[in-house]
């Protein structure tokens, strides 16, 4: 447990639930109403080195509360989405999208958004064989 971690110890006012294995919490910083915040319950900062009991709860936590939320708030639908520039514990942003909202997607997906300023030149070439090794793996595991 980190204690200046806004998943490990969420100030009181902001704590949904929490149990051994899933941590919900009002973003402290929400941009909106009903952001709030998902994560597993272990300081881990990627989604790869979590353990699945943990992920698989998140995920259940997440589907819950959307579900939920959407009946209360009247949303049309959620942005989800994980980031963890700042905050290294993984948890995913659970905000509520609006009929009424502007769409994020081309902002996030157009030269002059996000990703005009990332950078495109990955410093190893792409692995020609990497959809036939994932196709592989994910056909291997239950
Ligand atoms: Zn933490």
């Amino acid at each position: 447990m980190i204690q200046d971690c806004i998943l490990c110890n969420p100030a009181p006012e902001n704590l949904i639930y929490r149990d051994d294995k899933v941590v919900v919490s009002h973003f402290p910083s929400a941009v909106k109403a009903g952001h709030v915040i998902v994560g597993i319950a272990s300081h881990i900062r990627l989604l790869e080195d979590a353990p699945m009991e943990e992920f698989l709860a998140a995920g259940r936590a997440l589907k819950t509360i959307c579900e939920t939320m959407k009946g209360i708030l009247g949303c049309e639908r959620f942005y989800i989405l994980s980031v963890g520039d700042r905050d290294h514990h993984f948890h995913f942003h659970v905000i509520p999208k609006y009929e009424s909202d502007p769409v994020f997607g081309p902002h996030a997906f157009s030269p002059a958004g996000w990703a005009g300023s990332l950078n495109t030149d990955p410093p190893v070439p792409a692995d020609p064989n990497l959809n036939q090794k994932l196709h592989d793996f994910l056909s291997s595991t239950d």
